[in-house]
């Protein structure tokens, strides 16, 4: 199986990188990524121990990014064959830092609506970085909402009572930094964005043409006619395919590894070659590097939408 978006307990998943990546050998996934939110630091961590579980392990990320037009957060993937350049991760620490900032206001917004809730007990949720769903837990925890998506909906969410708005990168800047970086670049979960497919369409015609690589088709939150949708939008513009769970542990619960919410794989296992081509994966056993990276470049396009 093929999995190419999990969180960890880098960003907002409750699995230690290491623990995912048992995880996930054991739930029958052969090709995993780590996408947490900002930060690829989780990859470093893991790598070991998917070269001792035989999986093969991408470096990825999520970015969060402003589009205009869309009132929420455009979530954007971006996959590497190892660890990026330093330059890349110093712009993750500027985003990181955004988010510090972001999270301290979002506490004062709370706390001015009566919320009891110090600094202290959000940061004892999480391990590494903070985002919304350790404040949806606390919010859960001390009563004051019934369960995580409703923290979202009454207080964390766009149009929530304690909603901050963070500095985002556009989506333009975000893709251009990838590119440089050398990164497969793929809009995640694109139907958050709208299922005007019309309108989807325009969107990432224009995106194509300014470095998007690929779209993510797979996903928890689709349904086959959206994956029909996609998978055909992808084709018009000459874009890969990429698809994952957005596994998160026990802050998305019902969401499991490899297969979402049903019991069956959500990418279709054909993609796995194209995908370790197009991200210039090589296996850690694999001498022959070159050679698959140049067999990438020579792929015709319409090997893209197999
Ligand atoms: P942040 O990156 O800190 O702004 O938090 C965003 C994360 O919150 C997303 O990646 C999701 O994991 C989670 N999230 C966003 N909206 C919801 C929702 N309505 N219900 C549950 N979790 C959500
Ligand atoms: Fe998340
Ligand atoms: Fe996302
Ligand atoms: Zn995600």
């Amino acid at each position: 199986m093929i999995d190419l978006h999990c969180h960890t307990t880098f960003s907002d998943g409750t699995l230690s990188p290491t623990a995912l990546v048992t995880h996930a050998a054991s739930a029958g996934v052969r090709l995993l990524a780590i996408t947490d939110h900002d930060t690829v630091q989780g990859w470093d961590i893991a790598i070991e121990a998917a070269r001792s579980a035989g999986i093969e392990l991408l470096c990825g990320v999520e970015l969060s990014t402003r589009l205009s037009g869309v009132s929420r957060s455009v979530h954007l993937l971006g996959y590497f064959s190892s660890r990026p350049d330093p330059a890349f991760v110093t712009w993750l620490h500027e985003l990181q830092e955004s988010r510090r900032i972001r999270n301290a206001t979002l506490l004062a917004r709370l706390q001015q609506l009566g919320v009891d809730a110090q600094w202290s007990e959000v940061a004892a949720l999480a391990q590494q970085q903070v985002g919304r769903p350790h404040f949806a837990i606390l919010l859960v925890r001390k009563g004051y909402v019934k369960n995580l998506s409703e923290a979202f909906e009454i207080y964390l969410g766009e149009g929530g009572k304690a909603w901050v708005g963070r500095e985002e990168p556009t989506l333009a800047e975000a893709l251009e930094r990838l590119r440089i970086a050398g990164a497969l670049s793929s809009l995640a979960h694109p139907v958050r964005i709208s299922r005007d497919w019309k309108r989807l369409d325009q969107l990432i015609a224009e995106y194509a043409g300014r470095g998007l690589n690929a779209i993510e088709c797979y996903h928890s939150e689709h349904s086959a006619e959206d994956i029909a949708q996609l998978s055909a939008l992808a084709n018009r513009h000459g874009l890969t395919l990429t698809g994952g769970s957005d596994f998160h542990g026990d802050t998305k619960p019902g969401v499991n590894i490899g297969v979402g919410l049903t019991r069956s794989p959500l990418v279709p296992a054909l993609l796995a070659d194209h995908l370790r081509a197009r991200i210039g994966l090589v296996r850690s056993s694999d001498r022959n590097a070159d050679s698959l990276l140049s067999l990438a470049t020579r792929r015709p396009r319409r090997a893209a939408n197999r």
